[in-house]
């Protein structure tokens, strides 16, 4: 990795201010998913780490919280500055240890730094309310105030901005946060905290605990227990979300949940046709599908099926499967074989029970964890593509005659993160939107994400919004003084 600073790829985790070891001394290494090689090491940090972080953060959050909201944001605002400065070094990092192209990567960096400038903006805008009095003595008065010493656990699709998303209105708020960031991709961490650094961000604030799967659940255990937290902000699969609530209960913290999707993505017969296979294959292949808002099911309406069919195929077989390091390549490797196996898996169930297979559908030959962009057709709900996240580039083509039935299978499952539709009649646009069940509906775009708007799911997508002038709500108490005798 040939870097312009090469001091921003650290192999050392960072607590209170300070690149250090796990107090075991162990470390594990980290490979690139796109050929095996070893990239380097990091502490395997257990328990004990943790709470030296944890008794950092509730040390340095007073002073920090004391700060005017002004003094906080130039902070965040020469972190944002430092990030975007540094956005090709940083995305080399991400596309050595995630896989995806380095255009994606740096484009990451980019949103990623876009949540810190946000909320550096947003910090000076935590109003509360003055509230007409019940008796005429008495006057109410309601203010914001920082949660608290705050911990995030965030997954391995987007190394960065699942940090940002979460660090930056807690900071901006005035707390502290623990960050646990996914084992496979430490260095965007690591990355992001020695900015930080140079930002000026005081010792404590912000610390980054690295482990393998194993010592995750050992750290995670902590910071749901440990009562100094005060809340946890999740991103990742539903069942470690439900399992981190069940173990965040006993201590009643405040939760963020981002879990997992199923979403829908609908093309009926009024839509255009170009526009909605532009938005399938942002929303089914970016990332090679591994992102919690792809679409996993795309329903297709009988008049357009085979036409939709086609050109969709046509515009997959142009996709360009390779190393992200590489010029021109739009899908990297999934980020491991698990991940493979799964996508193999769907595969294979789906063509048992009669699916059929117009693209791809095999190990790229690429080997490792390269998969072939897939499309079949055919698909229906006995399959399960239907009902589980695939988080590859498998696009499953589902038919359909019938708005109120489409609306039906896109709402029947336990998930309700994003949806997609393409349609253009005005009627039916309000209908479907008004009728989907999810935190977040595209309409006539495959893409969605960004700072300005809420990012969240309902039902067993979780719980709360990133992003927006909503994000920062997750990380202030509502407090109300009464006054009386006046
Ligand atoms: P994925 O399958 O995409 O890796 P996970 O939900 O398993 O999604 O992981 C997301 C994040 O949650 C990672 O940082 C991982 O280390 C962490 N994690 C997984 N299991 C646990 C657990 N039992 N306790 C705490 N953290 C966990």
């Amino acid at each position: 990795m040939q870097l312009a600073r090469p001091d921003l790829f650290r192999q050392q985790a960072f607590i209170n201010g300070e690149w250090c070891e796990a107090d075991s001394q162990q470390r594990y290494q980290i490979a690139n998913p796109a050929d095996g090689s070893v990239l380097g090491s990091v502490p395997n940090m257990s328990t004990t780490d943790a709470r030296q972080a944890i008794t950092a953060a509730e040390k340095a959050q007073p002073a920090w919280r004391a700060l005017s909201a002004k003094e906080r944001s130039t902070v965040l605002r020469r972190w944002h500055a430092l990030m975007l400065a540094h956005q090709d070094d940083l995305a080399l990092i991400m596309t050595a240890e995630q896989g995806k192209p380095l255009a994606e990567a740096r484009g990451e960096i980019g949103y990623a730094a876009s949540f810190i400038e946000w909320f550096a903006e947003e910090a000076k805008r935590v109003y509360g309310d003055i509230i007409p009095g019940h008796q005429a003595d008495k006057r109410i008065l309601v203010q914001k105030e920082p949660v608290g010493v705050t911990a995030a656990i965030t997954p391995w699709n987007f190394p960065a901005a699942m940090i940002t998303r979460k660090a930056a209105p807690a900071l901006a708020a005035g707390c502290a946060m623990v960050v646990k960031p996914a084992p496979q991709t430490p260095y965007s961490a690591l990355a992001l905290a020695a900015l930080a650094v140079e930002a000026g961000l005081p010792a404590g604030l912000f610390s980054v605990l690295t482990a393998d799967a194993d010592q995750a659940i050992e750290i995670g255990n902590e910071l749901c227990s440990n009562p100094v937290v005060r809340k946890l902000s999740f991103t990742g699969s539903t069942a470690v979300g439900s399992q981190l609530m069940r173990q965040c209960a006993p201590s009643l913290k405040k939760l963020s949940l981002e879990l997992g999707g199923n979403a829908p993505f609908i093309v009926f017969d009024d839509a255009d046709l170009d526009a909605a296979v532009e938005g399938a294959m942002i929303s089914k292949f970016r990332n090679a599908g591994q992102t919690c808002v792809c679409a996993n099911r795309i329903y297709v309406q009988d008049a357009v099926y085979d036409a939709f069919a086609a050109k969709l195929c046509a515009a997959v077989s142009q996709l360009k499967v390779g190393n992200g390091l590489e010029e021109g390549i739009s899908t990297g490797p999934l980020i491991n074989t698990a991940a493979l196996n799964k996508v193999q898996q769907h595969l294979q169930d789906a063509s048992d029970k009669g699916a059929k297979l117009l693209l791809g559908g095999k190990p790229h030959s690429l080997g490792g964890n390269f998969f072939e962009p897939t499309v079949l057709s055919e698909v229906n709900a006995s399959m399960q593509v239907a009902r589980e996240e695939t988080f590859g580039p498998l696009a499953p083509l589902f038919r359909f005659s019938d708005e109120a039935d489409v609306i039906a299978q896109a709402n029947d499952t336990e998930f309700g993160l994003a949806a997609y539709f393409y349609a253009n009649n005005l009627n039916r646009v309000f209908r479907v939107a008004e009728a989907l069940e999810y935190g977040m509906v595209g309409i006539n775009t495959g893409l969605i994400s960004t700072e300005v708007a809420p990012f969240g799911g309902m039902k067993a997508s979780g719980l709360g919004r990133e992003g927006s002038k909503y994000g920062i709500d997750e990380y202030v108490e509502i407090k109300y003084l009464c006054l009386g005798g006046i």
